[in-house]
């Protein structure tokens, strides 16, 4: 099993001990196929990788989805594990909500403008609590780079956003997002649904994918289709949706171009 630490002080006295690049991957767990593209990219580029596995409380809007979030720290590890080569270099930071928040909570990171839209407007504070915690991680891990997916595009553009405007001294790479065979995008949050909606959930990154119809166009047919989409809207040359199924409620986004060029049709790109 991968090496794993829980707190902050004990990851900086191995970070002491191990020399060369650091590739950093944080993660609430629960891993999939999306997170170990991630980290197999990390391994690829640096010399050793950091996992951080944690769910944080900060960035969810429900108590009952924070509660539901699929904790599997045992076969994150058996995951992970089958990437180890035999140098063994990755490892695992475990920490707990004491651990991260000595303050509880008091200080906090605000993004004032691409946080309070898409996203932000529908999940008010998520963009703060998640701002937080990955600046937290990033000055605990001490990375060279660290890997974001695509799959949560926004959070990817405040990331660089903050790392940028901040100064962090560490290179923010994105990572395409993963998708299972019949288009939907991974997530943690895809197994809560029912067969009958899984069945039905790929239909996002379909109509998503439909250049032929407007942004407003895909929102009535995703309604449609029985889902409650909350946007659907073209922005930053991606074309970004959320929706509920049932209870579950899924993001997805695309380049938006790519409609456009498939079919060589003139496309408005909005920024
Ligand atoms: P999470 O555990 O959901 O916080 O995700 C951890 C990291 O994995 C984030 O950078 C996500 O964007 C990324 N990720 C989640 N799902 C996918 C996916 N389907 N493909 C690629 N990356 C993903």
């Amino acid at each position: 099993m991968p090496h794993t630490v829980s707190t902050p002080q004990s990851w900086r006295s191995l970070h002491k001990r191990i020399s060369g690049t650091l590739g950093f991957v944080p993660t609430m767990g629960n891993l999939h196929a999306g997170h170990l593209d991630l980290v197999r990219r990390a391994l690829d580029e640096n010399d050793h990788v950091l996992v951080s596995i944690f769910v944080n409380p900060t960035q969810f809007n429900q108590q009952s989805d924070f509660d539901a979030y699929a904790r599997t720290f045992e076969e994150d590890c058996a995951k992970l594990d089958a990437l180890q080569d035999a140098e063994k270099r990755l490892y695992v930071f475990a920490p707990q909500e004491k651990h991260i928040y000595p303050d509880g909570y008091a200080v906090k990171v605000l993004e004032a403008e691409d946080s309070e839209v898409l996203e932000g407007k529908f999940r008010p504070g998520h963009f703060t609590g998640m701002l937080t915690v990955v600046l937290k991680l990033l000055n605990i891990a001490d990375a060279t780079r660290a890997y974001f997916g695509e799959k949560d595009f926004q959070q990817l553009l405040l990331v660089r956003k903050m790392a940028e405007s901040l100064f962090l001294p560490v290179e923010i790479v994105p990572c395409p997002t993963r998708r299972e065979e019949d288009g939907l995008a991974m997530s943690s949050r895809n197994a809560r649904l029912s067969a009958e909606e899984r069945e039905k959930a790929a239909l996002l990154y379909a109509r998503l994918s439909d250049f032929s119809r407007s942004d407003a166009q895909v929102m009535k047919t995703l309604e449609k289709d029985g889902f409650k989409p909350e946007y659907v809207e073209t922005r930053w040359r991606r074309r970004l949706a959320a929706a509920w199924l049932g209870n579950v409620r899924l993001i997805d986004n695309i380049p938006a171009e790519s409609g456009a060029q498939k079919e060589g049709k003139k496309h408005a790109v909005v920024s």
